[in-house]
């Protein structure tokens, strides 16, 4: 292949001009960039040579060297190399989604943080904030395809040709800027790498010069030494290990730049014989939410790397979890549908799971206050569990959290905090779903549990309408929506002193309430009074089992078309207005006051829950003209 130029693709340009001119700080870690993707090119080499004989799986290490002359520093690896095709793909552009997101938020923040380099795969490309040149040699492992070179300074082209390279693997030479010539020094080199590549399993070998001889004899010798540890940080036991160590090891394997939350490291011995290192992140990864996020476990088998996204290790209700799992058991040339299909793997999963589950219980009964944190962070993603994963419902139901309406915004309470808080009389769990905070805590639904001094829990995620589905009961004491169904309160008593009063005030407005639901026939599916009220004259209920605004409302963001489902528009029989109305229709039931004012009530019920009224225009004419007769 003769030499060919070719153009970054915009995405790329734009990420190297970001990268060159506004990530500034902590420019060393371009080092642990391009070793994390040597090393990580050396698994790939390990775990094929378990099928492809023709690849060298001896030996393997990365090597760093000097170039004084050049200015350069080079580091070499032994792993799987790439052909010409791979490099114009893995280098040449950005294949995830998620980069976008990380320059627009670079953008925002005016300034860079290089610890956010690693999150989007653009760990290459940092070489470019010390060089104003880097050159790449690879020649695929196993393949007998010619090496490659490629080469760029950055500005917006590189060019790609053959090479010559007798060995497989990868070697980039970064041509270092006057400003970063330090980082040619020995001493330097060997900081950076102990610092954040010393878990690296593989040995880094820095090329050293060292004097030997006597006086008159002395010649400069070029040594290899090995600065890394290379011990497997979950094979260490938990007591010789720092937590700086467990926090740089997190953020290798999770390219995210703040410390892990919470660190569970543990080993099981017996039928199942396995390693786990895992952590839960203090904060969601940027690429949370999207689709081509990688999931799932690291895996190892006996300290060999097998996949970095074993997803049948860990649920997807747990996909916040990150770590490491090396078993003893599983065989090294384990495919994806030996995965999926094996019994060691289950059994890795539900001790997993099990595991997880009792650190957020110990850490929910410890310290609140860090759980609090946790649930706001990745509790939307926890309670799918709730839905999924029927034998665990138990354990995940008391790690919930909620803001209910006697507490201030952000206090969030426990299902088994709300019982112990009920007062005297009351016996079931009330909780009221919405869009966020504010519709539902100015909902009109909660009056008559407010007056009572109920608590009501808050349901604001989308998924809260799955949950409650999976929890019809919590401590014998049912879930009820207070959208949904009749009002009942109180002691028997009480509640028999209700329901008289709501029977003679039925009689009393028998002809009001008939006219009213004639005109809004269309509308509801029935008109009836209620205790549900104390303040407003109206709102909006659903059937026991039927489906409320809320619920109308998450199927139609999803796509789905609903039929519009007639509800019971509830009146309040306190209320002066049905009095004004009696009056009204006993002089004349044609009145049209009266149906103007059916109407009214609807579409304020309609307002006070969050929804549009029927035709905004037409209310706003109607109540401009109440106004002006109010006069
Ligand atoms: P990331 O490592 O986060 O995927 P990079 O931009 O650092 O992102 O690398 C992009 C891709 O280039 C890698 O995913 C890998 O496929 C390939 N790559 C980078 N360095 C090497 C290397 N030393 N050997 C083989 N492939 C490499």
């Amino acid at each position: 292949m003769t030499k060919t130029t070719k153009k970054f693709k915009t995405e790329v340009k734009q990420l190297l001009d970001l990268v060159i001119h506004s990530l500034y700080s902590n420019k060393e870690i371009f080092l642990r960039e391009l070793i994390s993707n040597a090393s990580d090119a050396i698994d790939k080499a390990r775990f094929e040579s378990l099928t492809n004989k023709a690849i060298v799986s001896d030996d393997l290490k990365i090597n760093i060297s000097v170039d004084k002359e050049k200015k350069a520093l080079i580091i070499a690896d032994n792993g799987i190399g790439m052909t010409q095709e791979e490099v114009e793909t893995n280098i040449g552009t950005i294949a995830r989604s998620g980069t976008k997101a990380f320059m627009e938020q670079i953008k925002e923040q005016g300034k860079g943080d290089t610890e956010l380099i690693g999150q989007f795969g653009v760990g290459f490309y940092s070489a470019f904030m010390v060089a104003d040149h880097v050159e790449l040699v690879t020649k695929k492992a196993g393949a007998d395809s010619d090496a490659v070179k490629w080469s760029s300074d950055g500005s917006g082209e590189y060019s790609i040709e053959t090479a010559e390279k007798a060995t497989q693997g990868t070697e980039i030479t970064v041509y270092l800027t006057e400003e970063f010539e330090e980082f040619m020094q020995e001493y330097r080199i060997k900081n950076i790498v102990q610092k954040f590549s010393d878990y690296i399993e593989y040995p880094v070998v820095l090329e050293v010069e060292r004097e030997e001889g006597e006086d008159d004899d002395k010649k400069t010798v070029v040594k290899e030494e090995t600065v890394n540890s290379q011990k497997a940080i979950w094979t260490r036991s938990k007591s010789d290990i720092t937590e700086e160590e467990y926090e740089e090891f997190y953020k290798h394997i999770s390219h995210d730049y703040n410390a892990p939350q919470e660190t569970v490291h543990w080993t099981v011995e017996g039928t199942s014989e396995f390693k786990a290192l895992l952590f839960i992140p203090s904060q969601p990864p940027m690429d949370f939410m999207m689709p081509d996020r990688k999931k799932g476990l690291h895996l190892y088998v006996k300290r060999v790397f097998i996949s970095d996204n074993c997803e049948e290790l860990i649920p997807e209700y747990l996909r916040f979890v990150k770590g490491v799992v090396d078993s003893s058991d599983l065989p090294l040339n384990v495919s994806r549908e030996i995965l999926q299909e094996d019994r060691q793997i289950k059994i890795i999963e539900k001790n997993v799971v099990k595991k997880v589950l009792s650190t957020l219980k110990t850490m929910k009964e410890n310290d609140i206050e860090k759980y609090t944190a946790f649930w706001k962070n990745f509790g939307r993603v926890l309670k799918e569990g709730m839905h999924f994963d029927f034998a665990n419902k138990d354990k995940i139901k008391e790690l919930m959290l909620f803001e209910t309406a006697n507490g201030e915004a952000g206090k969030l309470i426990s299902l088994k905090e709300y019982v112990e808080e009920m007062p005297e009389g009351q016996s079931d769990i009330y909780y009221i779903a919405g869009e966020n905070r504010s519709v539902v805590e100015n909902s009109p639904h909660l009056e008559a549990f407010r007056k009572k001094g109920y608590d009501i829990l808050f349901l604001t995620d989308p998924i809260d309408e799955w949950v409650v589905q999976s929890l019809p009961e919590y401590d014998e004491k049912s879930l009820k929506s207070v959208t949904r169904g009749d009002v009942e309160l109180g002691s028997d008593e009480e509640k028999e002193e209700s329901k008289k009063a709501l029977d003679e005030a039925g009689k009393k407005y028998e002809t009001v309430i008939g006219v009213i639901q004639k005109v809004l026939e269309e509308d509801v599916k029935e008109v009836r009074l209620s205790n549900r009220l104390t303040e407003s004259a109206s709102c909006l209920v659903a059937d026991q089992y039927a489906m409320d605004a809320n619920m109308e409302r998450i199927m139609k963001a999803m796509g789905q078309d609903m039929p519009k489902s007639k509800r019971i528009l509830e009146l309040n029989p306190t209320h002066p207005v049905l009095e004004m109305l009696k009056s009204t229709c006993d002089t004349d039931v044609k009145d049209q006051k009266i149906a103007d004012y059916a109407g009214l009530l609807f579409d304020l019920a309609l307002l006070a829950e969050g929804s549009s009224p029927r035709n905004p225009l037409q209310l706003s004419k109607k109540i401009g003209e109440l106004m002006v007769n109010a006069k």
